[in-house]
């Protein structure tokens, strides 16, 4: 397998997939463990770990191909809304060291789960943290 990646060995053909859109720099296909039905990937064909991995040329094109494999889907499929996921490290969930959006179709009627649990921010808290990390 290309670079022991497996999604570099989706975009070459290595191993199946169901692709539904592809173009000479990127592909999308459905995600194998789908959250729900539709569940889609898009990557790019050459290989970037993360979101900090990528050039901002390169980003550019694949957010919008995010949104017109999003528009086809919320077109084609019977869904209420679609949640846009891309993890960046194993502390954030991230499996596949490939960067990749996930699309996920919502739809009213069934209860998928998906759902980040914030806590009360405390004032004083929050005002120190943006001191320290604040970029203007
Ligand atoms: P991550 O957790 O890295 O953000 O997401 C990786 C995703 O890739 C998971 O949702 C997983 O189901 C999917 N995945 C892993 N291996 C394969 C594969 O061989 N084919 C497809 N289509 N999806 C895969
Ligand atoms: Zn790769």
């Amino acid at each position: 397998m290309t670079n022991n990646c497996i999604f570099c060995a989706i975009a070459e053909c290595e191993i199946p997939s169901f692709k539904i859109y592809e173009d000479n720099d990127f592909i999308a296909y459905l995600d194998i463990n789908p959250i729900s039905k539709g569940h889609t990937l898009v990557i790019p064909k050459s290989h970037a770990q993360g979101l900090l991995d990528c050039s901002e040329e390169k980003l550019r094109a694949l957010l919008s191909v995010v949104k017109k494999v999003a528009a086809h889907l919320k077109a084609s499929l019977p869904c209420d809304g679609f949640n846009i996921l891309q993890n960046n490290g194993a502390a954030a969930g991230q499996t596949v060291n490939h960067i990749h959006f996930h699309i996920i179709p919502r739809y009213n009627e069934t209860g998928v789960e998906l759902s980040f649990v914030g806590g009360k921010g405390d004032m004083e808290e929050l005002k120190n943290l943006a001191s320290q990390i604040k970029m203007v």
